[in-house]
């Protein structure tokens, strides 16, 4: 039997419209070309498709299609902003937080050692970091704010226009992963004063490899990746025509199904966790979150034994980043969760594939799981 597939904050599977919108961009008979060739129909065809496809995603984010630049995912695009923005300043004071994403912890701890300083907010108990806690650890060459828009592991969604508001005041940049934000939250880049977004494709239905920073009009990014120029000089190298296409045909369509997918998906939530509780011993991990993804802990019960019997259901134990090591996640000990119960704890999320019938199969599931593995201990 296929796993029920619950793990849609890891990745996504492409939408099939958006696979054939992608396929379409690959052979001769298709848009194959390099954008870049400015000589022949074949490249100036492939340039409108990648225009086209900037426009989309601007319109997603409500921005201007020249301020979008093209990256390999998230990743990427917390480094360029990240790195890019630090380039012009020479030292200087840094802020973020300790449940951060790798792609941002790492390229912080490696400014570190380049001789900034970095200050890593303590999430408030639901995972959410405060306006407050950002002004107060405001220091005098503070030039970077670099907060996600919603947790990976958490679902927790932090205030971030509220933060950007304050940002702006105080004349500092704001960078927001919005890696888990496109198509869960609203993301309005006309209203709030980011500066500079991340944003990633396999986390909406578009293909894995593909992302995009967002760059707000007259901030100073230097590349990262030296080349032949593309991006207005910010990411050189060949722009892949078929993974720009699928990332902006997946952005309209994410935004579009935007208030239709949250009243349903909330509604699924809304059944996992009442389908859960009555287990007894269940903390709901975070608050304030989006719709698809709910963090639960499990108590007196080993983690990996929970994992183990869960062999139906594909969910992740934190992120998958981490699951690889088995430490316990550092989010889920940031908002106070001890080793134990963080290893039996369990990322469910949900998305645009998910059943009413694979909740309840997977309540029934988890349900066997923890009473057989308490039943053993007791
Ligand atoms: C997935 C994710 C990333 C990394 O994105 P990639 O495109 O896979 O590099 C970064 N930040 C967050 C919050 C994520 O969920």
């Amino acid at each position: 039997m296929t796993p029920i597939y619950l793990d849609y904050a890891a990745t996504t599977p492409v939408d099939p419209q958006v696979a054939e919108a992608m396929a379409a961009c690959l052979t001769l008979d298709g848009n194959f070309a390099n954008p870049a060739s400015r000589s022949h129909r074949f490249g100036w065809m492939a340039e409108e498709a990648v225009e086209s496809a900037r426009g989309q995603l601007a319109t997603a984010l409500h921005c201007d299609s020249r301020e979008i630049v093209w990256t390999s995912g998230a990743t990427e695009a917390n480094n360029l902003a990240i790195k890019g923005v630090s380039a012009g300043k020479l030292k200087g004071h840094i802020i973020t937080s300790t449940i951060e994403h790798k792609a941002v912890l790492d390229v912080c701890a490696y400014l570190q050692q380049q001789g900034y300083r970095v200050t890593y907010l303590q999430p408030q108990a639901s995972g959410v970091i405060n306006v407050e806690q950002v002004e107060q650890a405001i220091e005098e060459d503070t030039f970077l704010v670099s907060l996600m828009y919603v947790n990976n592991e958490l679902g927790s969604i932090n205030p971030i226009p509220a933060i950007a508001q304050l940002c702006q005041a105080k004349n500092i940049l704001l960078h927001v992963d919005a890696a888990q934000a496109l198509g869960k939250v609203e993301i309005n880049l006309e209203r709030d004063a980011i500066d500079l977004l991340s944003i990633s494709a396999h986390k909406f239905y578009g293909p894995k490899g593909m992302g995009a920073l967002y760059v707000r009009r007259g901030v100073k990014v230097s590349a990262q990746i030296h080349g032949g120029g593309h991006e207005r000089g910010m990411r050189s190298g060949t722009l892949p025509t078929h993974q720009i296409v699928g990332l902006g045909l997946a952005a309209q369509i994410a935004t579009q199904q935007f208030t239709q997918e949250e009243a349903r998906l909330s509604a699924l939530k809304q059944m996992l966790i009442d389908g859960l509780m009555p287990i007894g011993g269940v903390c709901i991990n975070g608050d304030n979150t989006v719709a698809n993804i709910t963090n639960i802990s499990f108590a007196d019960v080993d983690g990996e034994s929970l994992l183990l019997s869960l062999h139906d259901l594909a969910v992740s134990s934190g992120s998958a980043c981490n699951s690889a090591t088995m430490a316990p996640s550092y989010v889920l000990k940031a908002i106070g969760l001890d080793d134990e119960l963080a290893h039996a704890s369990i990322r469910f999320s949900m998305g645009r594939f998910t059943t009413e019938n694979d909740i309840n199969q997977a309540v029934a599931s988890v349900t066997t799981a923890v009473q057989r593995l308490r039943a053993m201990t007791a």
